[in-house]
Parts: C-alpha cells; sequence; structure tokens
C-alpha cells in the first residue's frame, strides 16, 4: 500500500506492507485523512517521520477478531488509542489513557486500528465531513460541553486555527456569540465571513483586552477557548473574562504562563481546563453536529490525493488554509 514519510520539509509516498488486523484490531480502508497542527514538526524534522496523521475516516474491510464492527462500516477514526480496559478508556476518556498502544500512521491507504476508539457514522455524512471529528471539532466539543455554553453566552476564542474555527462552528450550532481572535489576514476573514463569527479582533492589537469587553456587552464575557498555545492569548482569556468565567485550553503550550491564585481564582472565581479530544461515549451527539450544521464542512478549505502531497502540505505550512484533508487512492 501508499503510505507517507515526511521530513526535512518533503512529503514523500512509499510502497509500506498492507496492516493486517490481530484481536480487537481492524484494518479500515483510510478513504480522508485532514492534516493536523500537530503534524507540522513531522515536516520539519531533519528525520524521516512514518507515524505521522491521526485524523481520517474510512470503511472497515478486514475486522476479523472484533466483535464492535462488521466489514463495510463506515467508520471515524479518532485520534490515539487506549488499553482498552482501565477506568479512563471504560468511561470513554480513552484519550488520557496512561497506557497506549502504538498504533500507525493515517497518512496511508490502509491503517490498523482499535475498534473501540472508531465512531461508525451513517451514509448521508460524507468521509470528508465525518473526518472533521477528529481534531477540527473535538477538543472544543469536549471543552464547549464542559463549560455548559449557551445560546444567551459570548465565547471568546483566541487562535484561528483549525483547532479554534472548530470552536466558532460549534459555538454558533449551539447559537452562542463568538468574539474571535487571530493576526492572520486569512483566518480573520474565513471565521468572520466563511463561519459567521459574530466579532474578529486582530490579536497583536494593544487595545484588544478593551475591544474584547466592548463586543462582549451587553452582556457578562464569561467563557473563553484558547487555541492558540500562545501565551499572550492564554493570559488574555484570564485577564478579558470577567468574575466566575471559564476557560478551557485546547491550544498546544509546554511552556508556563503566570498564574496569580489571589486574583485569577480567590477573587475572581475563574475556573482553567483543558482539552485533548472529546469523550467517546459524546459519539451521537457528534453526529448529530456532524449531520445538522452546515458549517462543518466549510472548514474545509482545500482537498489534495497523495499524488500532489507535497503542495498539500505546503498549502497548509503556508497558513492560508484551515483542514487540508489528503485522499490516499488519489
Ligand atoms: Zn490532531
Ligand atoms: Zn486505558
Amino acid at each position: 500500500m501508499k503510505s507517507l514519510v515526511l521530513g526535512n520539509r518533503k512529503a514523500l509516498v512509499e510502497e509500506v506492507p498492507d496492516p493486517a488486523p490481530e484481536k480487537e484490531w481492524v484494518i479500515v480502508r483510510i478513504e480522508s485523512t485532514p492534516i493536523c497542527g500537530s503534524d507540522k514538526s513531522a515536516f520539519l524534522s531533519e528525520t524521516p517521520v512514518r507515524n505521522a496523521g491521526h485524523e481520517g475516516s474510512g470503511v472497515v474491510v478486514d475486522s476479523a477478531g472484533s466483535t464492535l464492527l462488521r466489514n463495510g462500516d463506515r467508520v471515524i477514526l479518532n485520534p490515539l488509542s487506549g488499553c482498552g480496559t482501565c477506568e479512563l478508556c471504560l468511561t470513554g476518556n480513552y484519550i488520557y489513557c496512561p497506557d497506549k498502544p502504538p498504533f500507525g500512521t493515517h497518512f496511508a491507504q490502509f491503517v490498523k486500528v482499535q475498534d473501540f476508539v472508531c465512531t461508525v457514522f451513517p451514509e448521508d455524512i460524507s468521509y470528508d465531513t465525518a473526518a472533521m471529528a477528529c481534531c477540527a471539532l473535538g477538543p472544543a466539543f469536549s471543552s464547549i460541553k464542559r463549560m455548559n455554553l449557551r445560546a444567551f453566552d459570548t465565547l471568546l476564542v483566541t487562535g484561528l486555527g483549525p483547532v479554534g474555527m472548530g470552536a466558532v462552528v460549534i459555538a454558533k450550532f449551539l447559537g452562542a456569540r463568538v468574539i474571535a481572535l487571530d493576526t492572520v489576514p486569512f483566518r480573520k476573514k474565513m471565521a468572520l465571513e466563511v463561519l459567521g463569527a459574530d466579532v474578529v479582533l486582530d490579536a497583536a492589537d494593544p487595545g484588544v483586552k478593551e475591544k474584547i469587553r466592548e463586543a462582549a456587552k451587553p452582556s457578562r464575557l464569561v467563557r473563553a477557548i484558547d487555541a492558540s498555545g500562545n501565551p499572550a492569548a492564554e493570559r488574555l482569556c484570564i485577564d478579558a473574562l470577567e468574575p466566575g468565567g471559564v476557560i478551557s485550553f485546547v491550544g498546544e503550550n509546554h511552556d508556563e504562563i503566570p498564574i496569580r491564585p489571589s486574583e485569577d481564582f480567590i477573587r475572581k472565581g475563574l475556573t482553567l481546563m483543558g482539552s485533548w479530544h472529546c469523550n467517546l461515549n459524546d459519539r451521537a451527539e457528534m453526529i448529530s453536529l456532524l449531520r445538522r450544521s452546515p458549517l462543518v464542512k466549510r472548514l474545509i478549505t482545500d482537498t489534495f490525493g497523495f499524488s500532489a502531497v507535497q503542495t498539500a502540505f505546503e498549502k497548509f505550512m503556508g497558513g492560508d488554509a484551515c483542514k487540508v484533508i489528503l485522499k490516499p487512492w488519489q
């Protein structure tokens, strides 16, 4: 089968052996596999990377050892893996399982995946739309559920990469107002004109905090998602929200940010949390979102076959794109 190898700013197709099924690990023929922001490091790596790509959708073609899936099932390939037996896995929070077995790249024609991390989806949802359930919608989906976002609320979204755009889509589906921030003109325009964000501000504007507060009126601004991973934006969420606010971090940041327990927590009553991906038990609601929100498919800005994979990565790396989908059979 064809599979991708990334590194040194190159994306190349190579021939590798087809995977074989084993116990609960089924074989899925991949029909749609989006590039994730976290795949950038593989593309830029100085050594070849053969295990990038963890989003996608496809059809089960060999389910020999599975009691959950059958051949022909159309499935969303949720990111990552889990042991399948610990309390976290059994409650659907497999994403936090401390004992993750390694799994194959989704930048391939076939992949061997665990049956329980797949979401079966119906015929009326396309493979490309279904693939948005992975990193485009998943991180914000669980954040928005946990913070109980309502139509009466205004949501501040800092960072309009694919994850932040996903937050805009879900917030608009629920009827909330959205104030979104970024510095990239393409992203600001897309959030405003394509996804329907209510107010889009420039994150580099020194007066942005006051502009956020002004834009939120007359409601109190008490909900925020940071999808940038930028320390200044994370701190801006803490400072821009009013007392009692709830913030979810979904943009990766492995460094520290300043937190003042008295000012931020004791005297302001903020709640800070984070989210990596949604709970598997939210499958039915995710299917409903994919089916009923006309905005989901608008997250896809580009589609390329494996035959044009270098162009696909260059487009994604350039920033003037949201979700870029790869088609392994084209
Ligand atoms: Zn991802
Ligand atoms: Zn587990």
